[in-house]
């Protein structure tokens, strides 16, 4: 296949904002594909070589591509910055410049699916000291054979720019068009959900049809997505969901894997398909030393330890097992143990599709001596506490019960036939029911006053607003994070220029790291308490700077004065950088996961509305 024939259905998907329209495209184009060749488009149109839990990247700096694409178009490496800094985008400044040059040039190959597939394959495996070179000389090779328009995208995919608009959700609808029936969607979505492979569902339907994709195994070579809860207000509404009675679990505080376990090795994949295998090497040993079997898919949560108390610590704690690097410092300092609650595969067995209540009873015979904590150290394997109830007084003490033992609250399961394993679905076979459903998002922030802008109109004479710093603990200084200027009364307000007069400072305190410019420079002191909706990426704030992305800090949207001043905390005893990374983190992995639930809930509206 020629690669202009793809580059031609990217830039035609880009033209249009129609799911609809988008997958009559992608249909007609998959149909003059072949099966084998329909993968790698399937990947390539996301600007990938592998399927998205494949961790290998592309990801080619756009310095780098920019250093191609001038050697290629014959001008200065100056110029193609210049370009690049008005568009924003190594594509389109390829794209140009390729352009003008063409005209020119006399020789060149066309270029095929295959030969790209093979300069990117060489650009992903490039390593050692000289790496970066041969990428860009990997790069200009494949520019110099491409039309401005294959330019545009080549460029795109090894910068991780890809972005056509046609989701998994319109790649499926596209092959249920081209290969099977509207109604063979559902077998298409369950393959892709056991799977994360889309490239492989596409190859499958397109060479055997909608039977061979039914026949598609669950594996431990591919995650599974997971099967996430519904949430009710109380116990009582949840026992009438549940017809009476159910099984309840602790709902632990943790990180939830999903390990995928043979003899030769164990991977862990986060419930977005990352694998976290290196972040839990205990955790990796202890599940392949006590699998009775010979391969198993199992679900569990990852939570901070404390051999000697035997007590759960907080989630921020196993976040620190989240790290890139010195990881087997975070070994030994937070010890932590899976408690598992789910069984997918067990010895080429399928579990998915059986109830839960089988699904738990085999999980529970399948590790050896888990839950019991062997001579001379403690388990990392566990199975959920859990109990199963039929009224409500039972549920409040089971609740109760998981509280003290520092859990969120309980998870509900189904017990009925019906309850298997929904992988990619969030429905009411589990429902969660957690202590904090009605406080806010994230918790509060512990702030130092840094600085205090003039007040007008209503606030003239007073600080209208002040700007908060956090404390980063690596560095002994202060970044600021917010802009504050809600939550206060007026008594507060008359009072607060009395109360920062001693820490004022001439100029920007040394100690502090800060892109805005106050009115007012104070030494960190003041500590006072604020809320905030949520945590954004900020380019003028300066807290956990490049720790999220490079050249930016975290900052607060919406913060509010609590009332509280915290006079009993030192600016020392803020809350840190390192907490508002992790907070940034948590808040990420939850919205994900409402978006995936919105997502998921419109794109079953849509198909209830065909
Ligand atoms: P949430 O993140 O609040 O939507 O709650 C769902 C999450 O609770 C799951 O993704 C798991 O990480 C976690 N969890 C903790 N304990 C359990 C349990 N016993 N069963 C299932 N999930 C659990």
């Amino acid at each position: 296949m020629q690669f202009s024939a793809l580059a031609e259905v990217f830039d035609r998907l880009e033209q249009t904002n129609s799911r609809l329209e988008m997958a009559e495209i992608l249909a007609a184009f998959f149909r003059t594909v072949e099966p084998t060749e329909l993968r790698a488009v399937i990947y390539l149109s996301s600007g990938r070589l592998h399927p998205e839990f494949d961790p290998r990247e592309l990801g080619m700096a756009d310095k780098l591509a920019l250093k191609a694409i001038a050697s290629v178009a014959g001008c200065s490496d100056k110029k193609a910055e210049e370009l690049w800094i008005k568009k924003g985008d190594p594509g389109t400044v390829a794209e140009q410049l390729i352009a003008k040059k063409k005209q020119m040039t006399l020789f060149s190959e066309p270029l095929t699916l295959t030969s790209v597939i093979s300069g990117l394959t060489a650009i992903e495996g490039a390593a050692g000291r000289d790496s970066q070179d041969k990428k860009m000389k990997h790069l200009a090779r494949m520019l110099h054979d491409a039309t401005p328009l294959e330019a545009r995208y080549l460029c795109r995919i090894v910068t991780g720019r890809m972005r056509l608009g046609a989701g998994t959700m319109t790649v499926l609808d596209a092959l249920a068009a081209a290969f099977a029936t509207k109604e063979d969607r559902p077998d298409l979505e369950r393959a892709f959900n056991i799977t994360c492979d889309l490239g492989l569902v596409a190859e499958t339907v397109a060479a055997g049809g909608v039977a061979a994709v039914q026949a598609i195994p669950v594996s431990v070579a591919n995650p599974i997505k997971v099967m996430l809860a519904e949430r009710l207000r109380s116990l009582d509404d949840i026992l009438l969901r549940m017809d009476g009675k159910c099984a309840l679990e602790y709902k632990y505080d943790g990180i939830r894997v999903q390990a995928h376990i043979t003899k030769t090795g164990v991977k862990l994949y986060s419930r977005r398909q990352e694998d976290l295998s290196p972040n839990f090497p205990d955790i990796t040993a202890a599940l392949q030393r006590q699998l009775r079997g010979k391969e198993a898919i199992i679900e569990g949560e990852c939570v901070a330890y404390n051999p000697e108390d035997d007590t759960l610590l907080p989630f921020q704690n196993v976040t620190h097992r989240r790290k890139k690097h010195g990881m087997d410092q975070a070994v030994s300092d937070v010890p932590v143990k899976i408690f598992m609650f789910d069984l997918l595969l067990l010895d080429g067995v399928d579990y998915t599709m059986r109830p839960y209540p089988e699904r738990r009873m085999t999980l529970e015979k399948a590790f050896a001596a888990a839950g019991k904590a062997p001579a001379g150290g403690y388990d990392h394997l566990d199975y959920t506490v859990r109990t199963i109830v039929d009224n409500t007084v039972a549920a409040q003490k089971f609740f109760d019960e998981a509280i003290g033992a520092k859990c969120e609250g309980v998870m509900a399961k189904s017990l009925s036939p019906e309850s298997i394993y929904r992988a990619g679905s969030r429905g009411f076979l589990w429902i969660k029911y957690k202590k904090d459903y009605t406080q806010a998002l994230v918790d509060s922030f512990d702030l130092t006053v840094v600085g205090a802008f003039y007040g007008m109109g209503k606030r003239a004479g007073v600080y209208g607003a002040l700007l908060m710093a956090a404390y980063d603990t690596d560095t002994g200084r202060w970044g600021t994070t917010c802009k504050l200027g809600t939550g206060f009364d007026d008594a507060f307000l008359a009072a607060l220029p009395g109360r920062l007069e001693h820490y004022r400072a001439e100029s920007k305190p040394s100690a502090v790291d800060a892109e805005m410019m106050p009115d007012v420079w104070f030494e960190p002191g003041l500590v006072l308490e604020v809320t905030a909706a949520d945590i954004s990426i900020s380019p003028i704030h300066t807290i956990a700077a490049g720790a999220v992305k490079e050249g930016a800090g975290l900052g607060l949207r919406f913060p509010r004065f609590t009332g509280r001043v915290r006079d009993d905390k030192s600016p020392e005893e803020c809350t840190t950088a390192a907490e508002i990374v992790e907070l940034y983190r948590l808040q990420e992995e939850r919205d994900t996961d409402s978006v995936e639930a919105q997502e998921r809930d419109a794109d079953s509206d849509n198909e209830t509305n065909k």
